[in-house]
């Protein structure tokens, strides 16, 4: 979509963007102002669009919102969507509005008990109605972790919890594992972005009641910070469920945004904050001489389950070998994906490690029966990352899974045709997708296929049917790969150099050339390593130079905390 084809508030939103250079400028605000409208909207900072006034917006009003939303999230005040405050609004939070009233839940169908309600009883009762559908934390540890989360409120106000059995009696509080719509105002989102929500205290049978996006991967004292953490984001739901709003000051468990882990359970007290605000609503502890109530001990979570790959059936295959699945450049580096593992390939030409790493490791929220990727690459207008396996795709943003996978038909393939290659070329911006002997065009400016497609591939000259896969380099010369070979397509040519093929492994994978190669072996580089990937596994690496643009346009994304770990290989 271009700026021009936006609606009115969106261009008056637009004039609150700083100044970028001009390269990025374009794709960057219209994808930005979206965004930040959506979310200033979805949480309560403007209200939400009126069909039958169409009003516009102020600018005054809007950059107030922007500020405010600033101050909330103890950023500076500047009134303009910059890099810091677009990079706040991308982080994974609470589904609840932050400012109520005014412009948030009321102008919503009030159906429930709002904040500054209170129940109005010191015993609550409370169940897990459903548990996540795959976890390492088994149900034992999270019916302990939310014990405890709750009893962190009760050590406060003197409430006291009951765990119950729904078939004696309807709790206060029902939690959920949840996915996707489930039956209430606030869909979740799949991996990332909306974590948790819970309704405020009231007569409503839905009152008190916690939800959490089962797609996240809840965790439990993750020393990597891999995943997110139950325990922190289950203390601030019930919070909500006990009738506090979201507050903005530093330490407060009820800051809207996921803050990461926060310790041991037994030890953890809540800040003055939100110790006032609870107690504005249910009192100070009364002082008896019971002492603290006890706690269950809370169990160790049990060990992540061993991934598929470690299983003898799934050897390590030999990269040397070629024939892999799929080839991509993704942020300047080169993937090679083959079954469940797959290496990387820094822009310096050097392996990150020859051994590789697994699949289900890195791309967080692949399914995990998806042990195969046929093809991938990164799309030029977003970043996004897409994986192709079967008739479907998934996008990824980073290493998250982002939404569910869906049909090649939205790409422009006829039903339940699959893909050997796919990649953008950047000589027009098109996305490419190759299957046998054909290919079609997707034009992702338009975002549809383009006409006149299928054409065969012999129009690209000299290219092998079926590639493994195709691939555009930093330096944006084309890449057919097909077993062990690669032909080379000089910048914006469809004319294969003369040479081609040529064997992989030299350049590419730090193999020995084949002897029997029909090519005179070139003299593999002196890349010496040593053999552990522990420390270099950015997803966008330091290393080498950043191919430019597409990286310009990545600058908010990566302004958000481009957190990877090492994709492991051990
Ligand atoms: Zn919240
Ligand atoms: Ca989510
Ligand atoms: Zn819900």
């Amino acid at each position: 979509m271009r700026l021009r084809e936006l609606p009115p508030r969106f261009w008056l939103l637009a004039l609150l963007l700083p100044p970028l250079p001009p390269p990025a400028r374009a794709e960057t605000s219209a994808q930005d102002v979206s965004l930040g409208v959506d979310w200033l909207t979805r949480y309560g900072y403007l209200p939400p669009p009126d069909p039958v006034q169409a009003q516009l917006q102020s600018l005054e009003k809007l950059r107030d919102a922007v500020k405010v939303m600033q101050r909330f999230a103890g950023l500076p005040e500047t009134g303009l969507m910059d890099r810091q405050t677009l990079a706040t609004m991308r982080k994974p939070r609470c589904s609840l509005p932050d400012v109520l009233g005014a412009a948030g839940l009321v102008r919503r169908r009030r159906r429930y008990a709002l904040s500054g309600s209170v129940w109005p009883k010191r015993t609550l009762t409370w169940r897990v109605r459903s548990f996540p559908r795959s976890s390492r934390l088994s149900q034992e540890t999270v019916r302990t972790l939310l014990s405890y989360a709750l009893a962190v409120w009760g050590a406060e106000s003197g409430l006291t919890f009951h765990e119950v059995d729904a078939r004696h009696q309807e709790p206060d509080i029902h939690i959920d594992f949840a996915r996707a719509y489930h039956q209430d105002s606030y869909p979740f989102d799949g991996l990332g972005g909306t974590l948790a929500h819970a309704f405020f205290p009231g007569e409503h049978p839905i009152s008190g009641d916690t939800h959490f996006d089962d797609e996240e991967t809840w965790t439990f004292g993750s020393k990597d910070g891999e995943g997110t953490d139950l325990f922190a984001v289950a203390v601030h739901e019930f919070g909500h469920a006990l009738g506090l709003g979201h507050s903005s000051a530093p330490n407060s468990i009820m800051r809207p945004f996921y803050q990461g882990p926060v310790g041991d359970p037994d030890k953890y007290r809540l800040s003055q904050d939100d110790i006032e605000g609870l107690q504005q609503l249910y009192g100070k502890v009364p002082q008896t001489p019971q002492g603290t109530p006890t706690r269950r001990p809370l169990a160790p979570p049990p060990l992540p389950p061993t991934p598929l790959p470690d299983s003898p059936t799934w050897p390590i295959p030999d990269r040397c070998e070629g024939h892999f699945d799929a080839i991509a450049n993704i942020r300047g580096e080169t993937f090679f994906f083959k079954g469940p593992w797959f290496w990387r390939l820094q822009p310096s030409g050097q392996l990150v490690s020859p051994r590789p790493a697994r699949l289900h490791r890195f791309w967080e929220g692949l399914p995990a029966q998806v042990t195969v990727v046929q093809a991938a690459y990164a799309r030029h207008r977003d970043g996004r990352i897409l994986l192709f396996s079967g008739p479907q795709f998934w996008e990824f943003r980073d290493r998250q899974l982002d939404g569910p996978a869906r049909p090649l038909t939205e790409l422009g393939l006829p039903p339940g045709l699959e893909v050997d290659a796919v990649f953008s070329w950047p000589a027009n911006g098109k996305t490419y997708l190759v299957r046998g002997r054909s290919y079609w065009r997707f034009d992702e400016e338009a975002r549809r296929a383009d006409p006149g497609y299928p054409r065969d591939l012999s129009l690209w000259e000299g290219a092998p049917l079926a590639p493994d896969d195709v691939t555009v380099s930093n330096a944006g010369d084309t890449y057919f790969f097909k077993g062990t070979q690669y032909w080379r397509f000089p910048k914006g040519s469809v004319k294969t150099e003369p040479d081609s093929p040529q064997p992989m492994g030299p350049e590419w994978l730090d193999c020995p050339a084949s002897t029997s190669g029909p090519h005179a072996p070139k003299p593999p580089k002196a890349t010496p390593r040593s053999g552990a990937c522990d420390c270099q596994c950015e997803l966008n690496q330091a290393a080498g130079r950043p191919p430019t643009p597409f990286l310009l346009s990545l600058l908010p994304l990566l302004a958000g905390g481009l957190a990877s770990r090492c994709g492991g290989s051990s």
